[in-house]
């Protein structure tokens, strides 16, 4: 229902107003969200660009506050920012952020969707980020942090920087960096991917210096090579991400980085499969298969014969193998 949407697209913004109120005015959000921004690194113009909030560590001071603004409890409930809990003499709700700064979501337009807040401490068995439900606005893997500010400096670049988070988007904006999305914590969709298809055919994968991720999102990006697109792949040194990086260093040493550190992704993953292969038989035959299924998935002719070429010589096998097993696996439809 068109009426039921535009409802919860009117308490999510209000719900983006109030925590950002509450960040900026309150006493407990100046001196817990507004200074935990500002050791991040970020200035009033970026918090303020990006909408950025504090939700009071209460059990239902948002709730309360939007019923008493004649919000009605049903799209409260609807957007998961109130969580209603029926008990047998009565009827319990509460906030679902709470004590957390809040990075409201955005779609292409600029309406608000949902939000992710994290956790102001470092405590390790708490989720660091929470994030809102899924729902009849905000279907997660439709949606990309940071689209609306970035989708004109994506087309005018005619490259998308795709990182893992909100606060790397932040960052390399304020850095002047603003062809950049983040897909959230979340495995990427081809729904995003087309996102950005519409805008350019070229995507940076950027990875947190953490090892972990990497080797799980290497399959992600075989749907990015089925949409047609360039993908290069970019690491950060050990312990950093595009966040951190961008925060110490200036907008011409990042840009730099960017430049030298950029490979293409069919290159990067062979010499790092082949690398990690260390000479084991077994593990290399892998590696070829892999590496020839992800080939594989190229739509252009012509580039998967350059990237056979390419990959023979990275590999030490010959063309003919490689050839031969991607005819195989276009037999199969994989
Ligand atoms: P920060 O710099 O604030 O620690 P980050 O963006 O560097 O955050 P990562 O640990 O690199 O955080 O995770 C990348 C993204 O994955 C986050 O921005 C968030 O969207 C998502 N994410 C991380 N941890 C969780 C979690 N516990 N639950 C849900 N999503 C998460
Ligand atoms: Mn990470
Ligand atoms: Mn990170
Ligand atoms: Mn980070």
């Amino acid at each position: 229902l068109a009426n039921e949407r535009e409802s919860m697209y009117l308490v999510s913004e209000y719900a983006q107003k109030y925590f950002s109120n509450t960040l900026w005015q309150s006493e407990l959000g100046k001196a817990i969200g507004l200074s935990y921004f500002k050791e991040r690194g970020f200035t009033d113009e970026t918090i303020k660009k990006f909408g950025l909030g504090y939700s009071l560590d209460q059990w239902e001071a948002f709730t309360n506050r939007a019923l008493d603004e004649g919000y009605q409890l049903e799209f409260l409930q609807k957007t998961g920012l109130t969580i209603v809990k029926e008990g047998t003499d009565a009827t319990k709700k509460f906030d679902r952020f709470k004590g957390r700064v809040m990075f409201p979501i955005h779609s292409m337009s600029g309406r608000v969707l949902g939000f992710g807040g994290r956790i102001l401490t470092n405590d390790k068995k708490a989720a660091k980020y929470l994030n809102s439900p899924e729902s009849e606005i905000y279907h997660k893997s439709k949606v990309l942090y940071g689209i609306n500010f970035a989708k004109q400096a994506i087309a005018k670049e005619d490259n998308c920087y795709l990182v893992e988070g909100y606060t790397d988007v932040i960052q390399f904006h304020q850095r002047g960096i603003q062809n950049v999305v983040a897909s959230s914590g979340t495995a990427l969709t081809p729904d995003q991917i087309r996102l950005i298809n519409r805008l350019t055919k070229n995507i940076t994968v950027l990875f947190d210096g953490d090892a972990a991720g990497l080797r799980a999102s290497l399959r992600g990006i075989d749907l990015i090579l089925e949409q047609g697109m360039n993908v290069k792949v970019c690491t950060f040194p050990e312990g950093e991400d595009p966040d951190s990086f961008s925060k110490n260093n200036g907008y011409e040493e990042v840009v730099l980085y960017l430049q030298e550190n950029s490979k293409d992704f069919i290159q990067f993953k062979t010499s790092l499969l082949v690398e990690e292969s260390n000479n084991d038989p077994i593990k290399k035959a892998d590696t070829v298969r892999d590496i020839v299924n992800s080939i594989s998935k190229i739509p252009d002719q012509i580039k998967r014969e350059i990237y056979i070429q390419e990959c023979a010589r990275l590999m030490n096998v010959s063309e003919e193998v490689l050839f031969n097993t991607l005819a195989q696996i276009g037999k199969k439809g994989a």
